[in-house]
C-alpha cells in the first residue's frame, strides 16, 4: 500500500537507494539527518545533541511561534511538568529528557489560549493525539491552527514517576535527589549522581517498570510529527533528525541556514540500529495484542 502512495505521489522508494531508512519501520518522511546544535549552551543543557532546543530557540527568535509548550521539573526531583516557555532562557531550563510521563497536552490550552503560534514537543503517542485534533478539530479549532511546529522525541517506552522511583530504588541502589543525569544509549538505562558516580542497568530491566499502555505502543520515532528527534543511530552527542512535513523542512532548513544547527548525513551513524529497534517495538506491541486477543467470547 505505501509502494503505491508513493508510486503515486512520487515519493522516493527505499528500494531506489534514496530513502536512508525504510519507512515502513520509522514512517514517512522527506530527509533522515544527523544534526546537533552549534551552540554549546544548547549541546551542554540538552539530552544529546540539544538539536530540540536549539531549534525551538530559533523558531522563537525568528517568530514561528510565540511559545513552545516543553517540560521542567518542579520541587519533586526529576517530576516532568509540562509549562510553555516563551524565552530561550525558558527553553534551556526544560532542556534534557525527563525519563518519566509528562502530561504536555495538559498545557497546550494554557498555550493556546494566550499565543497565536504554539510549538509543542511531545512523545510519539502525545504528538499523534496533537495531529488527531488537527485533522477533526470539533470544538477545538482554535488548537488545531494555532500549532505550527509539533516534534516529536523518539520513545521506546516510559515510566511513571513512581516506577522510575522504584527502578532507581531497587535496581541502581540511588536515590532521585542524587541524580544528576539520566541517559539511555547502547541499551543501558545510566545515571550519574553527584558524586560523579555512574550507575546502569539494562534497558530491559525498564520494561517491569513501565507504564504498562506502553506494550501497546508501535511508534518509535513520533511518525505524525512535523520534525522527529532522537539518539538511537546517531553518535554521541549528536541526534537523528527525520523531517516529515513542509513546515518541519521549512523551519530545519531555516535552523541550518541561521548555522543554528550543523548537519550530516544518516547514513554516518547507525541507521540499521534505529531500524531494528522500530522492528523490535512494532513486534513487540504485536505480541501484546496477541496475548489479548481471544477468539471466542469467554463464559460469562
Ligand atoms: C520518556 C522518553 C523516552 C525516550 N526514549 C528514547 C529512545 O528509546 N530512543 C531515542 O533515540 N530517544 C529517546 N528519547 C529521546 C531522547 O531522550 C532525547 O529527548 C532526544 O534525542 C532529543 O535530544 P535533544 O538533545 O535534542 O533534546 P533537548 O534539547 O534536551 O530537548 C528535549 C525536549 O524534550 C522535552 N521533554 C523532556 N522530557 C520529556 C517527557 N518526559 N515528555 C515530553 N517531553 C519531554 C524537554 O522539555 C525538551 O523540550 C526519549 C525521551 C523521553 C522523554
Ligand atoms: S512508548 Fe508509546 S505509549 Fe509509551 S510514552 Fe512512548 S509513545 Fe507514548
Amino acid at each position: 500500500m505505501r509502494g503505491l502512495l508513493r508510486k503515486i505521489l512520487g515519493k522516493k522508494d527505499r528500494r531506489d537507494g534514496k530513502m536512508k531508512l525504510d519507512p515502513e519501520l520509522v514512517g514517512e518522511y522527506r530527509g533522515a539527518y544527523l544534526a546537533r546544535a552549534t551552540e554549546e549552551r544548547f549541546r551542554e543543557a540538552g539530552q544529546d545533541g540539544g538539536t530540540v532546543t536549539a531549534l525551538l530557540a530559533h523558531a522563537l527568535e525568528e517568530g514561528y511561534i510565540e511559545a513552545a509548550v516543553v517540560s521542567t521539573t518542579g520541587s519533586d526531583p526529576w517530576r516532568p511538568r509540562p509549562t510553555v516557555a516563551t524565552s530561550v532562557e525558558e527553553l534551556l531550563e526544560a532542556a534534557g529528557s525527563k525519563y518519566s510521563i509528562s502530561p504536555n497536552l495538559s498545557a497546550l490550552e494554557t498555550a493556546v489560549g494566550s499565543h497565536d503560534s504554539v510549538a509543542v514537543v511531545g512523545t510519539p503517542c502525545q504528538v499523534s493525539a496533537v495531529r488527531k485534533l488537527e485533522s477533526h478539530a470539533y470544538g477545538v479549532a482554535d488548537v488545531a491552527e494555532r500549532v505550527k511546529l509539533l516534534i516529536g522525541l523518539f520513545c521506546s517506552e516510559n515510566l511513571t514517576y513512581k516506577g522510575l522511583t522504584e527502578l532507581l530504588e531497587k535496581e541502581i541502589e540511588a536515590d532521585l535527589s542524587s541524580v544528576e543525569r539520566m541517559d539511555i544509549t547502547a541499551g543501558k538505562f545510566t545515571v550519574v549522581t553527584s558524586d560523579g558516580e555512574e550507575r546502569s542497568v539494562s534497558v530491559s530491566e525498564l520494561r517491569r517498570y513501565a507504564n504498562e499502555a506502553c506494550g501497546f505502543c508501535t511508534d518509535l520515532t513520533a511518525e505524525d510529527a512535523d520534525v522527529s528527534v532522537g539518539s538511537t543511530g546517531a553518535p554521541d552527542g549528536w541526534n537523528v533528525v527525520l523531517v516529515r512535513t513542509g513546515r518541519g523542512e521549512r523551519i530545519l532548513q531555516s535552523a541550518v541556514d541561521a548555522e543554528v544547527l550543523e548537519v550530516r548525513d544518516v547514513d554516518e551513524g547507525d541507521p540499521a540500529t534505529l531500524e531494528r529497534l522500530a522492528s523490535d517495538k512494532r513486534e513487540r506491541a504485536e505480541s501484546a495484542r496477541c496475548a489479548v486477543w481471544r477468539p471466542y467470547p469467554t463464559s460469562p
